[in-house]
C-alpha cells in the first residue's frame, strides 16, 4: 500500500469558519486506536451532511476526517479480538465527530468499537445498510420488545423515502407489518411500494399543530422526523402503542402534548445509535443479516465513488437524497 492516502478533512479557521478539502494523510496523521483499518465502503448519512456543510455542530475537533460509519479489512491489531484480514464494521462512538472517521482509505480506532461484518453480507451490503439502517433495525428491536407485533395494527414510518425510513420500510414488511409510509415526496411512492410499503400518505398530513389527541391510525411507529410530525405521530398513536423516535429531520423540538402518554398509555421510545452497547450492536446486525432482503437493499442504495462525498452531503441536508448512499472506496 502507498505510505499516503486521501482523505477529507473538515478545518476551521480563527472566525471559526469551516472549510472542507480533500487532502493526502499518512497512517502518523491517524488518532489513536488499536487497530488500524482498510476502508473499503462508507456511506453518507444525514449527520454526515450536516457534518461537512456545518448546519449543526456535528464536528468538535478540528482538524477533523467526517464519516461515521465504514466497513472495510484490518490492516493491524493490538487488539485481542481482531486480527489482520478480519471484515469489520463500524457505527458511531463519535468517530466522524471527535475522532478522525471513515472519509480516508484508511482509519485507526479502538478495537472496541468494532462489530464483526455478518458472514451473509459484504462490505458494501453494510454501508447500503449504514448506521442509519442499523438505527432502523434498533427502532424496529424496541417495538417488539415493547409488543408492537403485526397483529397490532399497522405502523407508521416518517421521513419514509430517506435512509432510516427506507430500511424501516423493508425491514417491517418483511416481518409482515401493514406499513404506512410517510413522505414529502409524492414521486417515490412506487419506490415506497416496491419496498414494501401497504400505504402513503403525505407529510402535510402531519405537519399541522397537533391535537392532544386524534383519530387513532396505528399501533405505533419509526420517526426520522421529529417535530410536529412526531407530535401528530403521537396524537394518533393508539391505545398502547408506541413509537420509536430516532430522527430530528423535521427539528429538534416536540410540541406535544401528555395526553398520549396518560390518556392513552402511549410509549416513546429513545434510540442512539452512536453509544448502544456492543451487545445491541451485535444483535442488531445479526437481525440484518437475517430480516433485511438483499434484494430491497439493492434497490434502496445507490453507490458513488470518494469523489461524490461532498456533494452527496450537501443534497441529503436538502432532502434531496433517496434510501441510502454508499461510498465505494
Ligand atoms: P435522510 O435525509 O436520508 O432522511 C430523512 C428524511 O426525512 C428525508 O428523506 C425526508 O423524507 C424527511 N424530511 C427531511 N426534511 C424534512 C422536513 N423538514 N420535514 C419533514 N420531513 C423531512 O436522513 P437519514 O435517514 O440518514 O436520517 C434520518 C434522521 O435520523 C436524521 O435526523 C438523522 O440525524 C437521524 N439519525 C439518528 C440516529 C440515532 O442514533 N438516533 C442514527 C442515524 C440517523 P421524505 O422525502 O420521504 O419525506
Amino acid at each position: 500500500m502507498p505510505d499516503t492516502f486521501k482523505a477529507i478533512l473538515v478545518s476551521r479557521d480563527e472566525d471559526k469558519k469551516q472549510s472542507v478539502a480533500v487532502t493526502e494523510l499518512s497512517e502518523a496523521d491517524l488518532m489513536e486506536g488499536d487497530v488500524t483499518v482498510a476502508v473499503e465502503a462508507t456511506t453518507v448519512n444525514y449527520k454526515d451532511g450536516l457534518a461537512i456543510t456545518g448546519k449543526a455542530p456535528v464536528v468538535r475537533r478540528w482538524p477533523l476526517v467526517p464519516g461515521i460509519d465504514f466497513a472495510g479489512t484490518v490492516l493491524s491489531s493490538d487488539h485481542a479480538d481482531w486480527r489482520k484480514g478480519d471484515h469489520v464494521i463500524l457505527n458511531g462512538w463519535g468517530v466522524g465527530e471527535t475522532h478522525y472517521g471513515a472519509y480516508a482509505e484508511r482509519a485507526r480506532v479502538k478495537g472496541d468499537w468494532l462489530v464483526p461484518l455478518p458472514e451473509s453480507i459484504t462490505a458494501h451490503d453494510a454501508m447500503a445498510v449504514g448506521t442509519a439502517g442499523y438505527t432502523a433495525m434498533l427502532s424496529v428491536m424496541a417495538l417488539e420488545r415493547h409488543g408492537i407485533v403485526p397483529q397490532r395494527g399497522p405502523v407508521i414510518v416518517t421521513g419514509a423515502a430517506g435512509g432510516v425510513g427506507s430500511v424501516a420500510v423493508a425491514i417491517l414488511s418483511k416481518l409482515g407489518y401493514h406499513v404506512i409510509a410517510s413522505t414529502g415526496r409524492a414521486s417515490e411512492e412506487a419506490y415506497l411500494r416496491d419496498l414494501g410499503a401497504a400505504e402513503i400518505i403525505a407529510r402535510d398530513e402531519l405537519t399541522d399543530p397537533a391535537k392532544p389527541l386524534a383519530k387513532e391510525r396505528w399501533a405505533g411507529g419509526v420517526d426520522a422526523v421529529g417535530s410536529t410530525t412526531l407530535a401528530n405521530v403521537l396524537s394518533m398513536t393508539a391505545y398502547g402503542g408506541a413509537v420509536a423516535a430516532c430522527g430530528l429531520a423535521g427539528g429538534m423540538d416536540l410540541p406535544s402534548s401528555v395526553a398520549p402518554f396518560i390518556l392513552r398509555g402511549v410509549s416513546l421510545l429513545g434510540i442512539d445509535s452512536v453509544m448502544a452497547p456492543k451487545e445491541v450492536r451485535l444483535d442488531a446486525w445479526r437481525r440484518i443479516g437475517r430480516d433485511l432482503d438483499l434484494a430491497k437493499l439493492k434497490a434502496l442504495s445507490t453507490t458513488i465513488g470518494f469523489d461524490d462525498i461532498i456533494g452527496a452531503a450537501t443534497d441529503i441536508v436538502d432532502g434531496k437524497i433517496r434510501g441510502r448512499v454508499v461510498v465505494d472506496m
